[in-house]
């Protein structure tokens, strides 16, 4: 096998999708795969999406260009912020405009775009009086392509009582009133819910879903999960989707008394087989796992012992004798009867599962399996 392998579950991406159509069946699905598509790679997972999916939503121009370059469908829609002003935008791309001063300057150019409204995440969109100039604006340009509004709630996954996205979507619905008396002929769709509003908030599901990572098979966070534990009904069923194999390049056997890894802040204790792994920090596994995580070999768990470092481990296999150069390491995955979540890893290293998976590097090849 290669050195390195991020294998991604087709099956697991499609039954989470499907998970979601029954979940929320009035809505459109919306599969964000902004981020390198939260590191399972976003070209991969929008080649196999594309039939599957309503809309593909990204972070910038330059991901929706490079989708739009391998697949005609579905219409993607741009996020974040970043300076289209003098950019071509594809056919079939939408953007977010977030200011009366963005709608002003490419709200008549002729690309469609939806708008975002401010409703306590006190980030990008319109609120207040520039949400009423901005709608008076759209008001007297009714040859404006504008085709949807949206907004993004602050603290769903945090907590298990709602009451602030519910304010949340008590502003946006009020927004949605306005936008309608200004609408003219223009149909527009609303929306608001990730994943975890989508999963826990049914009055949030509105007209699309936008779904980024529980497509990936992840939970939003355990506040997520228990919220839904709690009521009755099954618990829908997500699907990691991604695994992230490497390989033990080297064993060795190190005494007793040995310190191991930069800054001397781990010693054996015991006369140890150490095995090297070519994975650091600069591919994504984070200097925070150092001492702390485990990685599978053989089906059993082998603790990463001292520092990570830029491109290697040390991972302790004296348990494991049969161990050798060239066995699969998982870090995150199932071997055999163990696994090593991505939620395993961020507990470890004080982050969320969003982080864990996002920063596995790019370069990577990720590979496409059952
Ligand atoms: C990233 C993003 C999402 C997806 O959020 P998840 O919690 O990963 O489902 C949805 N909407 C917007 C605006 C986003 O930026």
């Amino acid at each position: 096998m290669t050195l390195h392998a991020i294998e991604i579950s087709r099956s697991a991406l499609l039954a989470n999708v499907e998970t979601f159509r029954e979940v929320a069946p009035e809505s459109r699905f919306m599969a964000v795969i902004k981020s390198n598509a939260y590191g399972h790679g976003m070209l991969e997972v929008a080649g196999l999406l594309a039939p599957h999916v309503d809309w593909f939503g990204v972070n910038t121009l330059a991901e929706a260009r490079r989708i739009r370059a391998i697949v005609p469908e579905p219409p993607i829609l741009v996020m974040g912020l970043n300076g289209w002003e003098d950019q071509p935008v594809p056919q079939g791309v939408t953007l977010v405009l977030a200011s009366l001063q963005q709608i002003q300057a490419f709200g008549t150019r002729g690309i469609p775009f939806h708008i975002k409204i401010d409703t306590g995440l006190s980030r990008l969109g319109l609120r207040g009086s520039e949400l009423d100039e901005a709608l008076q604006y759209l008001a007297e340009h009714p040859q404006a392509p504008w085709t949807g509004v949206m907004t993004h709630f602050a603290n769903v996954e945090d907590v298990t009582r709602q009451d602030y996205a519910l304010e949340q979507i008590r502003r946006f619905q009020e927004a949605r009133e306005q936008a309608l008396a200004v609408a003219g002929s223009r149909s527009l769709l609303f929306h608001a819910a990730a994943s975890a509003a989508a999963l826990i908030l049914p009055e949030s599901r509105l007209d699309m879903i936008r779904v980024g990572i529980s497509l990936y098979g992840l939970w939003p966070s355990n506040e997520t999960r228990l919220s839904l534990l709690g009521r009755q009904g099954p618990l829908p069923i997500l699907r990691a989707a991604l695994s992230w194999r490497s390989q033990i390049v080297q064993i060795h056997s190190v005494p007793a008394g040995a310190s191991v890894g930069y800054g001397c802040t781990a010693r054996l204790e015991r006369d140890s087989l150490l095995a090297v792994i070519p994975i650091g920090y600069f591919e994504g596994y984070d200097r925070l796992l150092s001492s702390r995580a485990h990685v599978l070999v053989r089906g059993r768990r082998a603790p990463v012992i001292g520092r990570v470092s830029m491109n290697m481990i040390s991972v302790d296999v004296t348990h494991i004798p049969d161990a050798c150069a060239g066995d699969r390491a998982t870090l995150i995955g199932r071997d055999g009867a163990e696994i090593v979540s991505a939620e395993d890893l961020a507990a470890w290293a004080g982050t969320i599962n969003y982080e864990i998976v996002s920063r596995i590097i790019g370069d990577l090849p990720r590979t496409l399996v059952t």
